[in-house]
């Protein structure tokens, strides 16, 4: 396939990490749970009088030390367990939301795992009041625009996701989009047609996991049968050329989060992920952080691993962060700002 042509612009190489930060962008795959970190966590157990099994910060964070999606996955709904009331979720989401604000971000679609919580008796309404007056607080205080897209937990069944929907429906406008997470392999998408074809008749957006460690079928089906508008993950496209082909054609944005697969083992090193190679061959690559708390790091943190081990420039810079903006759930117009915003940092910096 033909290489993709990318901008060029004249920009110092020391300059580059800062340009990185300026630059305002999108985060499009951060679920809210994934950002609780140990400090958080052990302050929310003393708060709820919660009981955890690490003996302390450290012993917490030591166990961070997981090979693969199911051992992260333990600890994750282990961590989560300190979420009981609103305030939970308000402090949870604004500390995540702080930290995007520094990392140059200007707008954010958080993922949320409603099941983890419902589960464990904590109402929808708490989780969902929480995360909102957070987003809220986001937008006056920090100029940061932020919305929710709720995520069905894929390793339970679809009846679960169908009475998780019908809890929602009372907050439907406190939320842009549901999507699909948790253990990709032998839960594959066609397991929730009935469910993402309910949410297509409300009007949701539609986004889902897949291809991260589950074959590129899984997208073609995410595609296909769940009518998804961007791919979570989505590394392992590169498996089925044909599907290459179609998701530049159609500039199917993939959320990819290179730390993440680094950790999880997607990818051994850096130096092998192929997110230059999927730029190369005009896909909508954008950069996201996924869980950074349990994966090394927050979006700029993303960036910089990325771009220090795959060797990108600032034209790589210009197309991830237009990329994030373009594939984001917002009007065209909000768009049309930020990518002016966009290209006034790039002619700041090239000066
Ligand atoms: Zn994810």
């Amino acid at each position: 396939m033909n290489s993709h042509p990318l901008p060029t612009f004249r920009v110092e190489r020391d300059a580059l990490p800062a340009l990185l930060k300026a630059m305002p962008k999108a985060e499009l795959h951060m679920h809210i749970e994934g950002s609780l970190e140990p400090e958080l966590i052990f302050a929310l157990a003393q708060r709820n009088g919660v009981q955890l099994s690490y003996p302390s910060v450290e012993a917490l964070r030591a166990a961070y030390a997981f090979t693969d999606l199911q051992s992260f996955l333990d600890i994750y709904y282990a961590g989560a367990s300190v979420l009981l009331k609103e305030a939970d979720f308000f402090d949870m989401a604004w500390a995540y939301l702080l930290k995007a604000k520094e990392d140059g971000i200007v707008h954010t679609e958080l993922f949320f795992d409603p099941q983890t919580h419902t589960e464990r008796g904590v109402p929808f309404e708490v989780v969902i009041k929480g995360l909102t007056r957070a987003c809220e607080q986001a937008r006056t205080e920090l100029g940061v625009s932020a919305s929710l897209i709720m995520c069905f937990l894929r390793h339970l069944s679809e009846e679960d996701a169908l009475k998780t929907l019908e809890e929602a429906l009372p907050y439907r406008d406190l939320f842009i989009g549901v999507g699909l997470d948790s253990s990709e392999r032998g839960h594959p998408p066609e397991k929730f047609a009935r469910v993402f074809a309910r949410c297509r008749e409300l009007g949701l957006h539609l986004v889902a996991h897949a291809g991260e460690e589950g074959p590129a079928q899984y997208i073609i089906n995410a595609l296909d049968i769940l009518h998804v508008e961007r791919i979570d993950h989505g590394v392992r496209c590169v498996e089925d050329p044909a599907l290459v082909k179609r998701l530049a054609e159609h500039g199917t944005a993939l959320t990819v989060c290179p730390l993440s697969n680094i950790k999880l083992c997607v990818f051994d090193k850096m130096e092998q992920h192929n997110l230059k190679t999927l730029l190369d061959q005009g896909l909508k690559v954008t950069i996201n952080s996924d869980d950074p708390a349990y994966f090394g790091g927050y979006l700029h943190a993303n960036f910089l691993a990325t771009f220090e081990g795959l060797d990108l420039d600032a034209g790589h810079a210009y197309t991830l962060a237009r990329n994030s903006l373009e594939a984001s759930f917002v009007s065209d117009e909000v768009k049309a700002g930020w990518i002016r915003q966009l290209d006034e940092t790039f002619a700041r910096f090239a000066a």
